[in-house]
């Protein structure tokens, strides 16, 4: 493993649930590698809020910004409250969450040789986390501006180019959104034209919902907004290996968090069998952003070897190894 000497500031915030279980195997992990990465801890969900009075304090906002990357567990959301990583992205303003989706050989799916990856934008849509009305009618806001849609599609044609992949898919719901996703759809092929080598397509969201199950092989990139981005990100975890196998990156142009699909599962905390493959997976995205190529992909093949090996796996995926077990058979890959 050749390593640059620098050291990386990293902003750990574990949250709660199975986020610091699967946060402290990827620490184990990554502690092993002998990386030069500095941890920094900080506080942020459910049992933040009951010390601290407030999901997300301002020194873990701080010491997020201050730092070259984030990891970020999962969190439970508490009643009443904001989420806490819904304003840290946008705190951050890491507008593009990035899902890749890819086929893992040995696990038993539909499909074997998907390799997509979803660009959702983080910022608007439907999370502006703004309802109001009365008793019998409510109504949650949509926004959709320019600026977002335009930057949100650049960072999926640069993320094509850099994966070497030919198509990107823009994926909307205009003909009912006709204003919204009017904007986004527009924007969309405003950006194209700077990228006339990469093909371009547009779907609506039910449609993409259905190749997604039937032809998922034919996308490369597919962009598209909070909302949408989030449920087809899902549907495609769970065409190959499910919410175990799932990472994302968050990016914005100064900073990035990295973080597992999953949610804090409150049903399996506890037990020691949370599948900690998204987790290292997001730190291996993590380590890409920062530039750390070799040992981001290292890490990526040793768990492509532990999955396709079938011996040593979560309950998620069939056995009945422990996350432990499990983060221990990835480091003895790598070293
Ligand atoms: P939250 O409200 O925090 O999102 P949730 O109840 O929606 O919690 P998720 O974490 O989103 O739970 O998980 C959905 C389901 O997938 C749960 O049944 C959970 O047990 C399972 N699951 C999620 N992540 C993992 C994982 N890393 N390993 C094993 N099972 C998982
Ligand atoms: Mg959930």
């Amino acid at each position: 493993i050749v390593v640059s000497e620098i050291m990386y500031d990293i902003a750990v915030i574990s949250g709660d649930g199975i986020g610091r279980e699967v946060m402290s195997a990827c620490e184990y992990l990554l502690d092993k590698l002998d990386l030069k990465l500095s941890f920094k801890y900080g506080e942020a969900g459910f049992d933040c809020f009951n010390k601290n009075g407030t999901t997300l304090p301002e020194e873990t906002i701080k010491l997020a910004n201050d730092s070259d990357a984030v990891l970020f567990g999962a969190s439970t959301s508490t009643p009443g409250q904001p989420s806490p990583i819904i304003n840290l992205r946008k705190e951050l303003n890491v507008y593009a969450n990035i899902r890749p989706i890819k086929s893992y050989k040995g696990i038993n799916s539909i499909h074997d040789d998907i390799d997509f990856v979803i660009v959702r934008e983080n910022t608007e849509g439907l999370y502006s986390q703004a309802e109001y009305g009365d008793e019998n009618k409510v109504i949650a806001e949509r926004i959709i501006t320019r600026r977002a849609s335009e930057r949100i599609s650049k960072a999926a044609f640069n993320l094509c180019v850099k994966r070497g992949q030919s198509k990107v898919t823009c994926v909307h719901k205009s003909n009912v959104l006709k204003k919204t996703d009017g904007v986004f759809k527009e924007s969309f092929y405003k950006i194209a034209k700077e990228y006339p080598q990469i093909k371009t397509e547009d779907f609506y969201v039910d449609a993409t919902a259905m190749y997604l199950i039937t032809q998922p092989q034919n996308f490369d990139v597919i962009v598209s907004s909070n909302l949408f981005g989030d449920i087809l990100s899902d549907e495609s975890a769970g065409l190959v290996g499910g919410l175990g196998l799932a990472p994302s990156g968050n990016i914005g142009d100064h900073n990035g968090l990295f973080e597992p699909v999953h949610g804090s599962a409150p049903d399996i905390a506890g037990k020691n069998i949370a599948n900690p493959c998204s987790m290292i997976l997001s730190a291996s995205m993590m380590l890409d952003y920062l530039g750390e190529w070799e040992i981001s992909n290292d890490i990526k093949g040793a768990i492509e070897k532990v999955i396709s090996d079938c011996k040593i796996r979560t309950p998620d995926l069939g056995g009945d190894s422990s996350t432990m077990e499990v983060t221990k058979a990835i480091v003895k890959e790598i070293i």
